[in-house]
């Protein structure tokens, strides 16, 4: 890592750690971490740094956990897309940077009686994270409301504009193809009032707090609902048993058997081997093999 691209307004930040960062408080570190202050500083360093297949980008962290060894290199757009832009020649529009918090993105589209994203005011990621997850509620999706993103493409620092309807997006799963960054995401917009806004985001608020564990360390619903079964996957993770297993700090929450929580002293290993557990539980007592829907990445340590 000696070579790396000399940048004019960005900062590299060697041995960074992610356990702080991700909301498992599980992991190990980036060997290198990335911060770019300007466009032409990414484009730059994706056109000369060679290993484009260690270059991982992340958004929030609440829905992914990295393994105990780390990771090679962190992209981190934190200091680049920022931006929320209520676009004036393209009616009803809202183009948002992926490093904007979606809770901050709804606040500014309340304070503007702008209807958008507020179903999704409880879930705590970033645009580009939520773009990626196609998160979502029951009934609603960020897909429902997105028009089109921008993308750079890391292997050539190519930037393009892509429909949402070229991506094919579905449950839980944004198609995203693995080589892009995700810039920005630009929003359908339409009038709302602001005081039905507020009273569904507290209704929504209320009952999160009432049957999820939100303030544990956790990354939210483990596994995705599976789609040829009526059974959530919590009812079936109760159903056979899994929500009993522990593994050092890692088990299934009380309050919702999906949401596994660390009770903070679980190491990655002890999370992703949880993980695998209930899917082998679920699996032999009900016939039905359960899709992660938290991204484990990063290496095991050697
Ligand atoms: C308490 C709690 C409740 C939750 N409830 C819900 C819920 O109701 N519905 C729901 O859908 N999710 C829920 N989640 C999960 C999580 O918040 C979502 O998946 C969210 O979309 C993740 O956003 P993030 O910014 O944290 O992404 P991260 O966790 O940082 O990353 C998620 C994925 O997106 C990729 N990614 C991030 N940014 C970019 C980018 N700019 N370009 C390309 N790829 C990128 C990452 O590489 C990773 O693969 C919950 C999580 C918690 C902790």
């Amino acid at each position: 890592m000696n070579n790396l691209p000399k940048l004019q307004n960005s900062q590299y930040i060697h041995n960074y750690s992610l356990k702080d960062k991700t909301f498992m408080k599980v992991g190990g570190q980036a060997d290198l971490c990335l911060f770019p202050g300007t466009i032409e500083d990414l484009v730059l360093f994706l056109r000369q740094y060679e290993q484009k297949d260690k270059i991982y980008c992340c958004g929030n962290w609440s829905n992914v956990v990295v393994r105990d060894g780390g990771l090679e290199l962190l992209l981190s757009l934190d200091n680049l897309c920022n931006e929320i832009l209520f676009n004036k020649d393209e009616a009803d529009s809202v183009t948002v940077g992926s490093s904007v918090l979606m809770m901050k993105f709804i606040q500014e589209c309340v304070a503007k009686s702008i209807s958008s994203c507020e179903q999704l005011y409880t879930i705590p990621g970033k645009i580009g994270g939520m773009i990626y997850m196609n998160a979502g509620i029951p009934g609603f999706e960020i897909k429902d409301v997105l028009l089109y993103i921008t993308a750079i493409d890391k292997y050539t620092g190519e930037i393009s504009t892509i429909k949402v309807s070229e991506l094919n997006m579905q449950y839980r799963r944004g198609n995203i193809p693995e080589r892009l960054i995700i810039l920005s995401g630009t929003f359908r917009t339409s009038h709302r009032e602001q005081s039905a806004m507020m009273e569904h985001i507290t209704k929504t608020r209320e009952k999160r707090m009432k049957t999820q564990p939100i303030t544990a360390r956790t990354c939210g619903s483990t596994f995705k609902n599976p789609s040829d079964d009526t059974r959530s996957a919590w009812q079936l993770i109760r159903e056979a048993g899994a929500h009993e297993i522990i593994i050092g700090g890692a088990r299934m929450s009380e309050m919702h058997s999906n949401f596994l929580v660390n009770d903070g002293t679980a190491t990655a290993s002890d999370v992703i081997s949880l993980i695998s557990s209930v899917q082998d539980l679920v699996f032999k007592k009900t016939g039905i093999m359960l899709e992660p829907e938290i991204k484990i990445i990063g290496r095991d340590i050697s």
